[in-house]
């Protein structure tokens, strides 16, 4: 196991900070060393800490859990099928994996989660894009779209992982965001000024209408690093494939670039992320409304526009498709 090129947690020699013991991984940003199975507590302890403080399963019944056979979700997996029966009891956790169709990937995953969630007696919701919707991620490529690819496969991600977890009755969608991803999303859109945008950059979105299920974020403080090693050290299956689809993406470039700056600047992340929630926030919250959401005048779901962003996208799948 090697975590040297994984900033932030690496492999040292050094006593556990909490028991003595020989430790297993260096945490910069928090300035400790832990052994294997401390780090095991102080993550699962922070991932409740983070489901305390912002109130993420208050009055909760079912948490639909995305889980796209990564790392961060598949961590999160883990973490909350230990924390909800001890902490939480009565709430119950049911599994998403949407196939996206993207060859040499979605299959591998795919069957990575059906694995975990039959080890683990867990009810999981397997959504099959070519059968369901007649299309496939990849079909994205022939369209418009090609070079924002990503962009198109998050709103697909988005819509179905709202839609499907609406569906099976769940008052929560519980995602595995971490912090990097979140840090990245704010670089962009903080260097753009997009105000609107980054007042809904939170640990939680509560429900505004019927349709639309509550979003938590459980890993939102917890680093790619941090995530990697609670999967290691609970011998979760890390595949380490990448979406063929997203290579040199503007996304992964970022990611590169927000690496390299807390290689300069330790802790980078969680200052940028804090100043965010606790400086900017508050101020933006009072000073831009949420836009109103109406209902999607083909698909019956909530939306910004009379069609919402999701049916737009799939007409032009369709619309390609019949013009060949
Ligand atoms: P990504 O958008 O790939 O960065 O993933 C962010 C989060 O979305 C993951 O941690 C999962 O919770 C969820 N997710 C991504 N892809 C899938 C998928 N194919 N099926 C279910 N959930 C997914
Ligand atoms: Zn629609």
């Amino acid at each position: 196991m090697k975590f040297n090129d994984f900033r932030g947690v690496k492999v040292i020699a050094a006593k556990c900070r909490f028991c003595g013991d020989a430790a297993a991984y260096r945490i910069d940003h928090a300035r400790m060393s832990l052994c294997r199975s401390c780090f095991m507590k102080y993550y699962e302890r922070k991932v409740y800490r983070t489901i305390v403080k912002y109130e993420m399963l208050r009055n909760a019944k079912k948490v639909a859990l995305a889980v796209s056979g990564g790392k961060d979700s598949l961590s999160l997996l883990k973490a909350l099928h230990r924390l909800i029966p001890e902490n939480f009891p009565g709430i119950e956790i049911e599994i998403i994996y949407i196939d996206l169709g993207i060859p040499g990937y979605s299959e591998k995953y795919r069957k990575i989660v059906e694995s975990i969630c039959e080890n683990f007696g867990i009810t999981l919701h397997v959504y099959d894009l070519r059968l369901e919707e007649n299309y496939v991620v990849p079909d994205f490529q022939r369209t418009a779209f090609k070079s924002r690819i990503c962009g198109a496969c998050g709103t697909v991600k988005r819509y179905l992982l709202n839609k499907i977890a609406y569906e099976i009755g769940a008052d929560r969608l519980a995602t595995g965001h971490n912090l990097d991803d979140i840090t990245e999303v704010l670089f962009e859109l903080y260097l753009r000024g997009s105000v609107k945008e980054i007042v809904r950059i939170k640990p939680v979105s509560w429900s505004t209408r019927d349709k639309l299920v509550t979003k938590i974020k459980p890993l939102i403080e917890m680093t790619e690093a941090e995530n990697l090693c609670y999967a290691l050290s609970n011998e979760l299956p890390i595949l380490g494939v990448r979406c063929p689809l997203a290579e040199n993406s503007r996304m992964a470039k970022r990611k590169k670039l927000i690496s390299m700056i807390e290689r300069e600047v330790p802790g980078f992340r969680h200052t940028f992320y804090k100043s965010h929630l606790k400086r900017i926030m508050p101020y933006l919250v009072g000073a831009i409304q949420e836009p109103a959401l109406i209902e999607c005048n083909s698909c019956g779901m909530p939306s910004l526009s009379e069609t919402c962003s999701y049916c737009k996208l799939v007409s032009k799948i369709r619309r390609n498709r019949a013009a060949q």
